[in-house]
C-alpha cells in the first residue's frame, strides 16, 4: 500500500519529540512546519522522555494540558502523546503529517529503536499517517546549530511528501551539527551500527548505596559506507526509511527448512 503525495499547504501537521514541550528543537520543528501549513498542532511531553523508545503508559492516568490553542502536553511518553493526538485531541480530523524533533542528539543506528522520538513517528506511521523523525547529531557539551535543521529541513520535507510513500515505513533524518553552508548534501543512507550501554558510570549514593548511570558515549561503525553515521559523521544529510516490520526476510526460507 502506498500513501499519495501531500499538499503541504492544505496539510493538518501533528508535531511531536521526546524532547519535552519546552525543548528548544521543538519550537525549531513548529517554525518548520508553520512554514508549510497553518494548520499546525503540538502534542509534546510534559517532560524529556528520550529513551522511552516506543514505550506507552499503561499503569496510570494520562493529562492533556493545554497551554494554548492548538498546543498540548501530556505527561506521558512521545507515543502517548501521538496516540491522545490522534484518538483524543484532533479526533473530529486527524494529522496528514506528523513530525517528530527536532532531537537534541543524532538517532542513528541503533539509536532508532531506543529513541522517543523515532517512535513517535512509529506511532504516526502506525495509525496511517506519513511521519518523519528528525534530529540534530550534537555531540554532549556541544552547542546545538539548529540553524542549519531549519535551513534544510523544509525543502527536504517539501521532496518526501511529493511522492507515493510506502504505507508502514517512516522516514528518519539525521542532520550533522556542522553550519548550513557547510553540508554537503542530502545521501539516503541504511541504518549503520552504533550502541549505547558500555559507558556505564558508577559511584556511591549519599546513602552508601552503589548506583549506574548509562553515559553518553556509544561504540559506533563510522568506517561503513552508505550508513546514516557515515553520510553524517561526513557532513551530509541522512534520510533512512524504518520499515515497522521488524521480519527478517531473507532468514525465513532458511528457518522454514529447520523447523517448518
Ligand atoms: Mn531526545
Amino acid at each position: 500500500m502506498l500513501i499519495p503525495p501531500l499538499d503541504l499547504s492544505r496539510a493538518r501537521i501533528l508535531v511531536s519529540n521526546d524532547d519535552g514541550i519546552s525543548a528548544p528543537g521543538l519550537k525549531i520543528l513548529e517554525r518548520i512546519a508553520r512554514g508549510f501549513s497553518r494548520d499546525v498542532w503540538v502534542v509534546a511531553p510534559e517532560q524529556e522522555q528520550s529513551g522511552a523508545a516506543h514505550s506507552l503508559t499503561l499503569s496510570r492516568p494520562l493529562r492533556i494540558r493545554r497551554l494554548a490553542p492548538r498546543r498540548f502536553a501530556v505527561d506521558g511518553t512521545p507515543t502517548d502523546c501521538v496516540l491522545l493526538a490522534i484518538n483524543e485531541i484532533m479526533k473530529k480530523r486527524g494529522p496528514d503529517l506528523v513530525l517528530s524533533g527536532v532531537n537534541r542528539g543524532g538517532n542513528m543506528g541503533e539509536d532508532v529503536t531506543y529513541s522517543g522520538t523515532v517512535a513517535a513517528a512509529m506511532e504516526g506511521t502506525l495509525m496511517n499517517v506519513p511521519s518523519i523523525a528528525f534530529s540534530l547529531n550534537v555531540a554532549h557539551g556541544t552547542a546545538p546549530l539548529w540553524a542549519t535543521a531549519a535551513h534544510w529541513a523544509p525543502d527536504l520535507v517539501r521532496r518526501l511528501v511529493s511522492v507515493p510513500w510506502p504505507a508502514n515505513t517512516l522516514m528518519n533524518v539525521n542532520f550533522p551539527n556542522i553550519p548550513a553552508d557547510q553540508v554537503t548534501g542530502i545521501v539516503v543512507a541504511e541504518q549503520g551500527r552504533r550502541k549505547i550501554g558500555g559507558n556505564l558510570v558508577t559511584a556511591i549514593d549519599p546513602r552508601n548505596r552503589p548506583y549506574y548511570w548509562i553515559g553518553p558515549v556509544r561504540d559506533e561503525d563510522t568506517a561503513s559506507g552508505g550508513t546514516d553515521i557515515h553520510a553524517v559523521t561526513n557532513g551530509a544529510v541522512s534520510v533512512t526509511p524504518i520499515h515497522l516490520d521488524l521480519t527478517d526476510r531473507a532468514a525465513l526460507g532458511a528457518l522454514r527448512q529447520v523447523l517448518g
